[in-house]
């Protein structure tokens, strides 16, 4: 299969190119939805197949520029450095707060302001990065080619640089949304494996001529520095004495408090199904949640907790976690369960 073949076929009917084909492919195949999320069909021709096999390599590298808004999918396409907004928000979410899985960037953005419920903003505060962004009424949206940080026209010459030797990403998904995980603190752990919270690294990036006044500016945790996502996670003088508490429980006592390194660990182990593995996960998961929400707590109620508590307060919720979790009857877990003091804890004899 021609990669960069199928690239255009799918930059052309993103692109609404003028052609015969495409106009057929919108008004037979995608009926008016995203082409980054419509079901193939189970009797569909295999070419069709084909491209859309292709859109997960394809989809983070189109990108939409915007002009006023009125021809990018608001949840579908990319045109935040979120990336798509579906890949949170689900279709349930997005129509109970009274939008359509077909709106325009347009549709939900007037006189300067989101029109999203402000409970989204608690439920995903991520979102109060897009207060930066604004659209132009003069301007139409454009597609380009995205690279990492670079931005081109499309080209199949790009998009055989893009696409030739890169490997598909690394499988973080199991370390982020495994089976009895914690879904609040899934979707902080999918934002920093993804890079996407708001630390002050990026708001100093964001206008280097504000670096002036906010010299003050400096981690709320150590006071020391500005915060960053390696910094939070875990280098920070604060967060390294929560990880070093946190890990006594997990048999992570070698790994250092750097993301990377604790990254690595997890994905080695990542499809593990044992409950060592899965307690590993939780610790993780749960450390990153409450740090992150210690730094929030600190700048916006001005609460201060000291690390030995926060590391209590993780712990806690992952023992009140494994009190529900359901796990196999063996001789491992019962021990697991004795280190945690969890007692007469009905497990299952089949269960996974
Ligand atoms: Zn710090």
């Amino acid at each position: 299969m021609n990669k960069a073949l199928m690239a255009f076929h799918i930059w052309s009917i993103v692109s609404k190119r003028d052609s015969l084909w495409v106009e057929w492919v919108q008004s037979y195949r995608l009926k008016g939805k995203s082409f980054w999320v419509c079901k193939t069909p189970a009797n569909c021709c295999s070419s069709w197949r084909n491209i859309i096999h292709m859109r997960p390599l394809i989809r983070k590298h189109v990108w939409s520029e915007l002009g006023d808004g009125a021809s990018t999918s608001a949840w579908f396409d990319f045109w935040c450095d979120l990336g798509p907004l579906g890949d949170f928000l689900t279709p349930r979410t997005i129509t109970d707060a009274d939008f359509r899985l077909d709106n325009s960037v347009a549709n939900i953005y007037s006189h300067g302001y989101w029109n999203w419920p402000m409970a989204w903003r608690d439920t995903y505060p991520v979102l109060i990065q897009l207060d930066e962004v604004q659209l132009n009424p003069t301007k139409h949206d454009k597609l380009l080619w995205k690279d990492d940080s670079d931005l081109d026209e499309f080209s199949s010459s790009r998009v055989w640089n893009s696409v030739r030797y890169k490997e598909p990403d690394v499988n973080w998904c199991n370390i982020v949304w495994f089976s009895q995980c914690i879904p609040r603190h899934a979707f902080m752990m999918w934002l920093v494996v993804k890079g996407k919270l708001l630390t002050q690294d990026k708001i100093l990036n964001w206008d280097l001529s504000r670096r002036k006044n906010m010299n003050m500016m400096c981690c709320l945790l150590c006071f020391e520095n500005f915060d960053s996502h390696p910094h939070l996670f875990f280098e920070c003088k604060y967060s390294t004495q929560v990880w070093f508490r946190a890990r006594q429980r997990v048999a992570m006592m070698p790994i250092s408090p750097k993301w990377r390194d604790i990254v690595d660990w997890l994905l080695v182990r990542a499809r593990s199904k044992s409950a060592l593995i899965y307690v590993a996960k939780l610790i993780v998961v749960a450390s990153t949640y409450f740090i992150w929400q210690e730094r929030n707590a600190r700048l916006f109620k001005n609460q201060l907790r000291p690390p030995e508590q926060l590391s209590e307060i993780i712990i806690n919720t992952v023992r009140y976690k494994l009190m529900g979790a359901k796990l196999k009857n063996t001789a491992s877990v019962r021990k697991l369960l004795q280190e945690w003091e969890i007692h007469g804890v009905v497990v299952d004899d089949d269960g996974g």
